[in-house]
């Protein structure tokens, strides 16, 4: 696979769901690939990539970023508080808010710095006790209570159980964001961005079908 085809494929889902052109962000997530890979989509033109790790985005986003203006990085991995301040320096958006203790010290980083990154409240649509991410139960409370600090919440996001249909969890979340008067969408990964695409996506987050598969190993 690669760009080209993923932006071919991307095109035609925002045709079938009769989505104008271009409607639909691709994330390019660059977590634990190769350097070499990355550049190779920057200078293919690619300007918006997502990261999981904070250190790992901390030491190869600001070189890449002097060599290619206008680029993107969001933040698509769990958040852990102490990172926070790290976070909101180093990215254009935070697709992983998923507890009160980090929307806390995002709004207390938003008043020190008179700025936040866009923000994003992870879902768990699927009430898997490993994953992170606010339960939908929770979720209408958790937006109020994230506005009320006035935080910057754009959208919402969701990672549907592994090996299940993602069409169900796409259309709750995209219910529960329209609910919620939010229009941003983070949903669909290399394998379903299509039907993510068809259930109302406005980002979604495209790696290995971009890259090539991750090789966890080499990291130790
Ligand atoms: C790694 C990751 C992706 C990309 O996964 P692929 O299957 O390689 O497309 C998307 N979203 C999140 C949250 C991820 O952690």
């Amino acid at each position: 696979m690669g760009l080209v085809e993923i932006r071919e494929r991307l095109a035609k889902a925002e045709a079938a769901a009769g989505r104008p052109a271009g409607s639909v962000r691709l994330i390019a997530v660059s977590k634990v690939q190769p350097l070499e890979r990355v550049e190779a989509v920057l200078e293919q033109g690619h300007r918006l990539f997502g990261e999981n790790y904070v250190q790992e985005a901390a030491a190869k986003w600001p070189a890449f970023r002097a060599r290619f203006p206008g680029t993107e990085v969001h933040m698509i991995g769990p958040l852990q508080s102490n990172k926070a301040k790290q976070a909101v320096e180093l990215f254009e958006a935070i697709h992983t808010v998923d507890r009160p203790s980090l929307a806390k010290k995002l709004a207390n980083l938003a008043q020190a710095r008179g700025v936040s990154p866009e923000l994003f409240v992870q879902i768990n649509t699927g009430e898997e006790p490993q994953k992170a991410g606010v339960l939908p139960a929770d979720a209408d409370a958790f937006i109020a209570d994230c506005r009320a600090k006035e935080l910057p919440v754009v959208g919402l996001m969701c990672i549907p159980p592994e090996g299940e249909d993602s069409r169900p969890h796409f259309a709750a979340l995209a219910e529960m964001a329209e609910r919620n008067g939010l229009t941003g969408l983070s949903m669909g990964m290399s394998a379903d961005f299509e039907a993510a695409v068809a259930a109302g996506a406005t980002h979604v987050r495209v790696g290995s079908a971009i890259f090539g598969a991750r090789d966890y190993g080499s990291k130790g």
